[in-house]
């Protein structure tokens, strides 16, 4: 089926738009006719200028949902559009824990079909979805062959976020339907992690530390040199799973996908499940003290040595500058 408009699930912090957000407008912008987001909060009409300028016309304000988790009503609010002939042909939803509830329920209450871990969409007569599999070794092509709007849940990073400069978007009003016990689940708590420097899947330099290190207080060091190059500190899954870093460190399949201009890796081997987190760095610095890691596969520079007098040495050149 031909994809004429595209609805485009909006993620809005205290910051504005998240970044995948963004990305997914930029991509919508490339495939569709149409483009419209849909939010929700009380600071929808205050973005619609940036939503506008990411490409979207309109953006649908599903409202204040107070401390219910988006899942339901936001779902419930879509899935009412459609029932009503003003969905559109498409709906793309990036993959956070809110993206994926709101997929997944959105699937269950207007029987529509998901495709999830999208990384690249081809336009056409009919859209192809890319899926990686096996560690990102295999790329899937995927499309849906049925009539109804399909649902795509699409991995950050996948696109870089564009401004098209254009209009702020109008705002228009989604109506929520009666969700029943469906919308029982609230928030009662928020935690914001603590954190100095740049977020790691927005740093231009990340370096990130593995099971090299030798042991939890090397970390340190990472930490000194992401500092010192106005970056942020990432980890391999295997020193997350010691207990060594917090999770939110974590860089690969199973943890956060990063893109930065510089990536470091100081003591990781370079397991496909790492790499297919980092590897669309657009430098990459290995530090490894076996010259066969797989990591120097991709390593745009390898230092083969020993990260304990390595790393130290360049925190200590870079602090002589
Ligand atoms: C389903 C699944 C999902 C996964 N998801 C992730 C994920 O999201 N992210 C992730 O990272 N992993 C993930 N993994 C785990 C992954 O397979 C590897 O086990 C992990 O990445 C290894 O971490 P590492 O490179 O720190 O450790 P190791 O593989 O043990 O490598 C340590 C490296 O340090 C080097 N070294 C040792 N001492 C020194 C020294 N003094 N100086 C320099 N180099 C030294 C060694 O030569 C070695 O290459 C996943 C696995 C599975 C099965």
């Amino acid at each position: 089926m031909a994809i004429n408009s595209i609805w485009v699930v909006v993620e809005l912090t205290d910051a504005g738009p998240t970044t995948t957000s963004l990305e997914l407008l930029t991509a919508a912008r490339g495939l569709g006719s149409s483009v419209d987001a849909v939010a929700w909060g009380t600071n929808v009409a205050a973005n619609a200028g940036v939503l506008g300028e990411y490409g979207a016309t309109t953006v649908y304000d599903i409202g204040d949902i107070g401390d219910a988790l988006p899942g339901s009503p936001v779902a419930g609010a879509i899935a009412g559009a459609i029932a009503g002939g003003s969905g559109p042909d498409a709906i793309f939803i990036p993959t956070s824990y809110d993206g994926r509830d709101i997929a997944g329920r959105l699937s269950a209450r207007a029987d529509l079909p998901v495709l999830t871990n999208i990384t690249g969409l081809v336009g056409g007569d009919t859209m192809t979805t890319q899926h990686p599999v096996f560690g990102g070794t295999q790329i899937v092509n995927a499309s849906f062959t049925g009539n109804g709007p399909g649902i795509y849940v699409i991995r950050a990073k996948s696109f870089a976020p564009e401004p098209s400069g254009g209009a702020a978007a109008s705002v228009s009003s989604l109506a929520v339907p009666d969700l029943g016990t469906t919308n029982s689940a609230s928030i009662t708590e928020r935690h914001v992690e603590e954190r100095t420097g740049p977020k790691l899947d927005e740093a231009a330099v990340v370096v990130s530390g593995g099971r090299g290190l030798g042991e939890a207080a090397n970390y340190a060091l990472i930490e000194d040199l992401a500092k010192l190059l106005h970056g942020a500190a990432g980890a391999s899954r295997a020193i997350v799973d010691a207990g060594w870093v917090p999770y939110a460190h974590q860089v690969g399949q199973t943890g956060k996908t990063v893109k930065p201009d510089v990536y470091l890796a100081c003591g990781i081997s370079g397991a496909t499940q790492h790499m297919v987190g980092m590897k669309g760095a657009k430098n990459i610095i290995a530090i490894n003290k076996d010259q066969d890691a797989p990591i120097f596969t991709i390593a745009d520079l390898g230092i083969v040595g020993d990260v304990h007098k390595v790393v130290p040495a360049l925190i200590e050149a870079l602090k002589s500058h």
